[in-house]
């Protein structure tokens, strides 16, 4: 479920109209619902708490999903945890008052001054993905005369996720390291100085809907386990990654949070029963994924002979889901559509100089009109995170919502910032 809905003829967020935050911060603008977030975080982390009462069950909020201040913080005061994959996150969820204790630290690659920033925070776990990152990190740690916690991150080998580009988990993606070599890189870490290994991690993919394809990575996990606990090594902890997936076609009073979160809790408590683990969850789309909408305006229409273009004034550059993962978003129009409306079939496309710039095509929506504001909807996850100024077109900002409230999170770029960054060469300027 999410908190955008139609109140008197119009969409509101929460209890906020959304043509007031269209009319005061502009568009294309994204805006957050802070009770959808708190929802779905508290429906997620009691659920995982629930497996087994009493152990440890970690919620690391995968912050490349979203990594706007104010829904760090807003998340931060509800308890939860970050997962990161570079400095600039790792700092920016300490800004955002999520302790260093929370805060594991994952990706391919890690540089070593990016290690040495996490070992010096004091990080509560680095997941490491090659044997280089391995002596890398005892190195770096050695050095501060730290004992860094961290896990292998392990590649089950099972291909699942919504789409090729966001697969992560097959022997095919570059993520982890393989079944067969753990087993020799736990023993030479054992006589590593400066690093401890507490245990493994995995992260299969995302957009992920089946429970099945956890759980056969999850069951690889748990043989992994034993056999390592066999040949005499220590596993404390088993980080098993993000990815569940949710739905972006919905039906408007679809409820989607449960279902899928509570079979997954049941899946985990029945993979791990009996194996006295330190559970901990990376779950990015989840928690923020329908919590967010882009809204945008209408430019112009384009009638061709064969299709209607509207022409909308967000980009690719602001929302690039579409033309990355052929990615659907339902489009609602701002003003409430009327009953029994026949509508108009449009390809929905942005101002950026690429055919791929196409967020929707042949979508019927109510006849709209330059002027008129839309909204794209489930765009909460891999939105703003993934929003760049290509066309020199100014960073898209952000809106938080809170009840009757609405504060800018991240404004517009100025001009200034967006063209005083680059700076001329001696010999042209
Ligand atoms: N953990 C890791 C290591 C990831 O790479 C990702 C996403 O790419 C996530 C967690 C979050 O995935 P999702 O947003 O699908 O939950």
């Amino acid at each position: 479920m999410h908190h955008f809905a139609y109140r008197d003829g119009a969409l509101f967020a929460e209890d906020v109209d959304l043509r007031r935050i269209a009319d005061e911060v502009g568009t294309p603008v994204y805006v957050y619902s802070s009770a959808t977030i708190e929802r779905h975080y508290r429906v997620f982390a009691a659920a995982m708490a629930g497996i087994r009462p009493g152990q440890p069950a970690h919620v690391f909020y995968a912050m490349k999903a979203n990594s706007n201040l104010g829904v760090l913080r807003t998340l931060a005061s509800l308890g939860a945890g970050a997962d990161t994959v570079s400095e600039g996150e790792i700092r920016k969820a300490l800004a955002a008052g999520i302790p260093a204790e929370r805060i594991v630290f994952s990706g391919v690659g890690k540089s070593e001054a990016e290690l040495a920033f996490a070992v010096e925070a004091g990080i509560y776990q680095v997941n490491i993905e090659t044997e280089g990152e391995l002596d890398l990190l005892s190195k770096v740690a050695q050095a501060r005369g730290r004992h860094q916690a961290a896990v292998f991150r392990v590649n089950p080998d099972i291909g699942a996720g919504g789409h090729a580009k966001i697969t992560t988990g097959s022997s095919e993606n570059k993520f982890g390291v393989s079944f067969e070599e753990v087993h020799r890189l736990y023993a030479r870490a054992a006589n590593l100085p400066g690093v401890r290994i507490a245990g493994l991690a995995l992260h299969i993919g995302s957009q992920i809907r089946e429970v099945e394809a956890f759980e056969q990575a999850y069951a690889k996990m748990r043989a992994l386990v034993l056999a390592l606990r066999a040949e005499g090594h220590g596993v404390e902890r088993l980080d098993l990654g993000g990815g569940l997936g949710i739905p972006y076609d919905i039906p408007k009073d679809f409820d989607h949070g449960p279902g899928l979160i509570e079979a997954y809790a049941a899946m985990v408590a029945r993979v791990t029963e009996g194996l006295d683990l330190a559970l901990g969850f990376e779950p990015g789309r989840l928690i923020v994924g329908n919590a967010g909408i882009l809204l945008a305006r209408v430019l112009h229409l384009n009638p061709r002979p064969t299709k209607q273009f509207l022409v909308v004034d967000a980009g690719m550059n602001d929302l690039m889901r579409p033309a990355m993962y052929e990615a659907y978003h339902e489009i609602w129009p701002v003003a409430e559509p009327v009953p029994g409306d026949a509508g108009v079939a449009y390809d929905v496309v942005g101002p950026i100089c690429e055919t791929g710039d196409t967020f929707a095509t042949a979508r019927t929506l109510p006849a709209l009109a330059p002027g008129d504001l839309i909204a794209f909807m489930t765009a909460g996850a891999y939105g703003a995170s993934m929003s760049s100024t290509y066309n020199q077109r100014q960073l898209v900002p952000e809106v938080l919502v809170k009840g009757d409230r609405y504060a800018v999170t991240r404004p517009r770029q100025s001009y200034e910032e967006l063209i005083g960054t680059d700076r001329l060469p001696p010999w042209l300027a």
